[in-house]
């Protein structure tokens, strides 16, 4: 086809226009991004389809120019793109990356139920996961081992124990991997454990709503449950609550994570904890349970709380 030049000529000599659309149509086709289309179309573009597309043409500059000068255009979000609608050109929407963004992180805030979670765990990235220790890379790794391993089965993905010192950062990482889970379209639930079993017992006494509650945590697709053994232990929390929610997801092969300040071993300690014989032997079924669902790691180092200050 000819160059916009002569495009314009022949408008002006051939096709009858209005003094003011004649001047239109010269702003329109001078517009640098119309004028980069039609050349890169030159061979599929008519004079008499750029006739046809002047409205388009025009809404196009329209959008272009208040995106640019940073106005919120007809759609906001999207960024308005030229192409060739059988016999004239037309406008069609793209999403920006911004609102692309925007979108997963909504949708990842959908699946994730982190709310008992201080701040800094709910905005955890495991980008920002810093490397700078053995432990932590080889924590890393885990983490790492086990998106690959959900992506192929959700049920074949072993959960994590991390035991270690206060302040260590076993939260911020399983935070982290929770806000990775949820941006890969898993149903994700972190509950700190002494918040989560003081909430339950205030709950003794309305035996639907706690039913409700147990029914929904122990289904949980990942369950995340952060400071286990910080809790006082009760036979009623250990073997009603805990008991029943862990023998749930063995069964069913959920994928269940823990922090503690406890290793294993001082965990069943902890659940054996009051004087009864026979809680030994619970506590150790309890154990049963978590050492099917997990895999021990231990984390140390030095208590960030206090060297963050
Ligand atoms: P723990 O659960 O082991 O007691 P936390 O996960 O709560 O420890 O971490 C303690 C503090 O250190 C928190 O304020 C947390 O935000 C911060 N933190 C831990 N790990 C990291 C990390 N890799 N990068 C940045 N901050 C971290
Ligand atoms: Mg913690």
């Amino acid at each position: 086809m000819q160059s916009i030049k002569q495009v314009m000529k022949d408008f002006e000599n051939q096709i009858p226009q209005s003094a003011s659309s004649q001047e239109m149509t010269r702003v329109l086709l001078n517009y640098p991004a119309i004028k980069d289309f039609i050349n890169a179309n030159q061979e599929k573009i008519s004079q008499e389809m750029i006739m046809n597309s002047l409205s388009k043409l025009n809404e196009y500059r329209m959008e272009k120019e208040a995106m640019e000068a940073g106005k919120e255009g007809q759609n906001p979000g999207f960024t308005p793109e030229l192409f060739i609608n059988y016999n004239y050109i037309d406008v069609t929407y793209v999403p920006t990356q911004s609102y692309l963004h925007q979108q997963a992180q909504r949708k990842a805030a959908a699946l994730i139920d982190n709310r008992m979670m201080a701040l800094d765990v709910q905005r955890a990235k495991l980008e920002d996961y810093d490397l700078t220790s053995p432990q932590r890379l080889i924590l890393m790794e885990a983490v790492t081992t086990f998106i690959e391993d959900i992506k192929v089965n959700l049920r074949q993905a072993r959960g994590m124990y991390i035991s270690g010192p206060f302040g260590v950062g076993k939260t911020y990482l399983l935070g982290a991997l929770a806000n990775a889970l949820a941006s890969l379209g898993y149903q994700v639930s972190m509950i700190h454990y002494p918040t989560f079993t003081t909430e339950m017992k205030a709950l003794i006494g309305q035996d639907n709503q706690l039913f409700i509650m147990l029914e929904q945590i122990k289904k949980k697709p990942i369950l995340i449950i952060d400071d286990i053994g910080a809790e006082s232990n009760s036979a009623w929390l250990r073997d009603d609550l805990l008991g029943v929610v862990l023998e749930h997801r063995m069964k069913e092969s959920l994928p269940t994570f823990f922090t503690s300040n406890f290793t294993m071993a001082e965990l069943e300690v902890h659940l054996a904890s009051s004087r009864n014989a026979s809680d030994v032997t619970k506590a150790a079924r309890i154990m049963e349970r978590i050492k099917f669902l997990t895999k021990e790691w231990q984390l140390t180092g030095e208590n960030r709380r206090l060297s963050d200050r």
